[in-house]
């Protein structure tokens, strides 16, 4: 009786609670984006976050569909300029309503065909340029299309011809990694000019200008909007227009080569101003031969034909009469180490270096540039069990590479770093890994903190889920015998490139980073969500492979790829890293799939089972 009771009044409070809920308004909450957020796509974004749950949802005049929790994810068009998410939410308790203001891009319509105009965006070069002889100058504007254009450089040439190049589309980079590559970016209209200047031996300026002279032909004059300063020639009907780049280019021959040295103990060489990785993490000391300059950059000379690009913030630009930076190579010895060879390569001065892999046989190729040849000996350790045979190369001036072949069929990782002007790289030994994991040491990297990563519709914050899918990574690894290290245990703070370093100091074999991901503005989250895994180094991309397959199969969420990626917890080399992306967390359902014990459970056996595999197929 007394159960009765208290059953029915449960049932009483409870029925109240719900309807209190369902009479009252509803309650919106958008979680992304965020009011006055610059949107990075033009055409159309995404919306999500969550309604009291059993609302109904219009967003912009669309019926927009409520997930049981609550939650709503929506893919709508943008217009230009400032633009609102209208938000209405209605039930029994009446309509709620929501703005969120946000700012879109404009893009650059095409330029009119019956206009004469240069357009002021989009003028190159855009920097200040120091170059010499051999260099090619590149000149381009955007303006009227169907004229002629020629362009000079102040004070060395005269007019040069441009071409109007053929129209172009290109991909929306979102659209073109994430989905399926379809959608073009129609930034792109007719109108693009461009010109080329080789610098010849002997040329000189400072500061020049480029100038550059459009010029259309016209019908009637009367009938034509003539812009202010343009020139006209009645006799021939033609209009022209100049106007300038606002980078200068000054050309020098130096005389005295100016060398440099990096300041800082791990900069990044890029392949251009502001462009991808040429060469991973120099250490302070590296010097190079610096010959050319575009803004803020420097080139740097590494061999005949390659170069590379650095901040010249990040350098000490050394005095005249600094001696090149070249060595010989005289020897190469090699000293076994716990569970690791180390090969030795004294040199004059710390010189740039870049490490390839190859697979077939396992091979580890060395380059260093400005290194040259003198190499007689090449000592190796009887005790080694990870060296098969090393060779040497020059297969250019400036160029000394050594081919380390291994015994082992795969990579674990190596380092590369000096001691004074020796370089030293590290080559690691395959773990004995007996019973299942057994002689394994992982590192798990549960993804974010302090910062919470992405968040989900109702609020789920990536770094607690990260967290639960590592802890159960860990029980698992650890009852099959692995020793298993976390970069962090709870929710304190732990900055990105702080979690490799530790990978790396607790001697792990493995990083596993978690991660649940979102989408860049633009892409459609319906057609582009699931699971995914990404390395960077070739060492780790058959780790990565395995455990994708693996995730895809236990998970029964869409495929959504793997992926090579530059990021800070895929680059580190001295071990195999991989970062898992085990669901979209902005995604409605796959937010709740989350939440779930179960489903986290599963995550977590899908990367022991793809590790495990790896192991296996050796
Ligand atoms: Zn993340």
């Amino acid at each position: 009786m007394k159960f009765k009771v208290i059953l029915i009044i449960t049932l009483i409070l409870f029925i109240e609670a719900y309807s209190a809920e369902i009479n009252s308004l509803p309650k919106i909450n958008v979680v992304y984006p965020p009011e006055g957020k610059e949107i990075t796509s033009t055409d159309s974004t995404f919306i999500f976050g969550s309604v009291t749950p059993g609302s109904d949802l219009v967003i912009n005049d669309q019926y927009i569909e409520v997930h049981k929790n609550g939650a709503f994810l929506a893919y709508l068009p943008l217009k230009p300029g400032d633009f609102v998410f209208q938000l209405e939410a209605m039930n029994q308790g009446g309509i709620s309503r929501k703005e969120i203001k946000v700012k879109v891009p404009f893009q650059h319509l095409p330029t009119p065909k019956d206009s004469l105009r240069i357009e002021n965006y989009e003028k190159a070069p855009s920097q200040d340029m120091v170059l010499t002889s051999g260099d090619i100058v590149q000149a381009s504007f955007r303006g009227t299309p169907g004229c002629s254009a020629s362009f000079y450089i102040e004070g060395l040439t005269s007019y040069l011809p441009m071409i109007e190049s053929a129209k172009s589309e290109s991909v929306f980079w979102g659209e073109g990694v994430f989905g399926k590559g379809e959608k073009k970016d129609s930034t792109v209209p007719d109108g693009l000019y461009t010109g080329l200047y080789k610098i010849k031996p002997g040329d000189r300026i400072e500061n020049g200008t480029i100038v550059f002279e459009l010029i259309k032909k016209i019908q009637n004059p009367d009938l034509f909007y003539f812009p202010s300063q343009a020139c006209f020639d009645q006799e021939k009907m033609l209009v022209c227009l100049a106007d300038s780049a606002s980078g200068k280019v000054t050309i020098k021959e130096e005389i005295v080569p100016q060398i440099v040295e990096l300041k800082d103990t791990s900069t990044i060489i890029r392949t251009g101003p502001g462009l991808g990785y040429l060469l991973l993490y120099q250490p302070q000391g590296v010097r190079f031969l610096a010959n050319g300059r575009s803004g803020d950059w420097i080139r740097l000379r590494l061999a005949q034909n390659i170069e590379g690009w650095v901040k010249a913030e990040a350098l000490n630009f050394l005095p005249p009469g600094t001696p090149l930076p070249e060595s010989e190579i005289k020897f190469i010895r090699t000293e076994t180490e716990d569970d690791r060879t180390l090969i030795r390569i004294p040199l004059k001065q710390k010189l740039p270096y870049e490490i390839e892999q190859e697979f077939s046989p396992p091979v580890l190729i060395l380059k260093l540039y400005g290194g040259n040849s003198n190499t007689d000996w090449i000592r190796y350790n009887l005790k080694d069990e990870i060296i098969k045979e090393i060779k040497w190369e020059q297969p250019e001036k400036r160029v000394f590479q050594v081919k380390v072949y291994l015994k082992q069929k795969r990579f674990w990782g190596y380092d590369v770093y000096y001691r004074e002007n020796e370089l030293c790289l590290e080559i690691r030994k395959e773990p004995e890994v007996k019973y299942r994991l057994k002689g394994l040491k992982i590192c798990i990297d549960p993804g974010h903190s302090p910062e919470s990563g992405a968040v989900g519709p109702t609020g789920l914050e990536e770094k607690v889920v990260n967290l639960e899918i590592a802890l159960k990574l860990k029980y698992l690894l650890e009852k099959y015998g692995a020793e298993v290290f976390m970069t962090r245990q709870g929710m304190e703070g732990v900055g990105i490139y702080e979690r490799p370093q530790k990978a790396v100091k607790n001697n792990c074999h493995i990083l596993i980073s978690i991660h649940n991901n979102a989408l860049p503005d633009g892409v459609n989250p319906f057609y582009n969500n699931g699971v995914s895994t990404y390395y960077y180094h070739p060492q780790s991309l058959e780790l990565a492979r395995g455990i994708q397959k693996e995730l895809v199969k236990d998970l029964q969420i869409q495929d959504q790829g793997l992926y090579y990626a530059n990021f800070a917890l895929t680059r580190p080399y001295q071990l195999l890293s991989v970062l898992v992306e085990c669901a979209f967390i902005i995604y409605p359902q796959q937010e709740e799939l989350l939440r779930s014990g179960v489903f986290q459970k599963k995550c977590a056996l899908g990367i022991y089972q793809g590790i495990l595999n790896y192991l296996k197929e050796k």
